[in-house]
């Protein structure tokens, strides 16, 4: 997958250097360029801002940059790109679409700062996500928080390709509570069945045990996971 980033401050990305994604892209899976828009200015003095018309505190990036800056990144690559604009009034980033997005072939970031973009650069997007309801100074770190977790479906990123796929959110429910050794530690015992070595018990387990901690703590995701009547039972237990 391609990923093109455009943003102020190339040297926040330092951390898409590490860990699996630097890994990821030594492995040609992903290929980042990161792309301080700044350079498209067509101002004298670089500027990319100024302030809003009729008034209001703080300063507005200009479409001028932004323009430049992606129809110089379809002249080197006119395939089709999903653009993504970063907006804490954009549709809100979750695992699906996620998943949604390591399908693609090409993912540009839009960063903005200050108070934010102009409304025109909204024309060049075809998505505005928010992570979440809380404003950031900018997009730096929505940007790589949407990459990191869009990565970890792309074949090849995770050592075991699977486990994207088993985490939390997966059917609408949390994960299951996990247990490595020792089987017992400060008087807190592994639970019996995962020492059993009864996969059939095991995995009815932990399906029991995600639906619990959903139930528990995010209730709201059982409202559109498909439970079987089974399932139903149990939680009314
Ligand atoms: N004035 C804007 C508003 O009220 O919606 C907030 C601007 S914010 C200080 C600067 C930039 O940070 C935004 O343009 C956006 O790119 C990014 N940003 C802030 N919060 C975000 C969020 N929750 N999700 C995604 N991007 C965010």
């Amino acid at each position: 997958m391609k990923i093109d980033i455009l943003t102020l401050f190339p040297n926040m990305f330092q951390a898409l250097n590490e860990s699996m994604l630097g890994k990821a892209q030594e492995k040609n899976l992903l290929q980042i360029n990161i792309c301080d828009f700044r350079q498209y200015s067509n101002d004298k003095h670089h500027h990319v801002d100024d302030t809003p018309y009729g008034g209001g505190a703080g300063m507005l990036l200009q479409p001028q940059p932004f323009y430049r800056a992606v129809d110089a990144i379809n002249q080197d690559d006119a395939g089709p790109k999903r653009v993504i604009l970063l907006d804490p009034a954009g549709q809100r980033f979750d695992q699906q679409l996620a998943q949604e997005l390591a399908q693609e072939q090409h993912l540009v970031f839009l960063c903005g700062h200050y108070e934010g973009f102009d409304y025109r650069i909204e024309q060049l997007a075809t998505d505005r996500v928010s992570i979440g309801d809380f404003v950031l100074t900018g997009g730096e770190m929505a940007a790589m928080m949407m990459i990191d977790a869009t990565a970890r479906f792309i074949p090849g990123v995770l050592g075991n390709g699977q486990s994207a796929y088993s985490d939390s959110f997966a059917q609408d429910l949390l994960e299951y509570p996990q247990y490595t050794r020792p089987a017992e530690y400060r008087g807190m015992k592994v639970p019996d069945v995962l020492l059993s070595g009864n996969h059939q018990k095991i995995a009815q387990w932990r399906h029991e045990q995600a639906l619990k901690r959903t139930w528990l703590q995010r209730p709201d995701l059982l409202a559109q996971a498909a439970l079987s009547s089974e399932d139903q039972q149990f939680l009314e237990k």
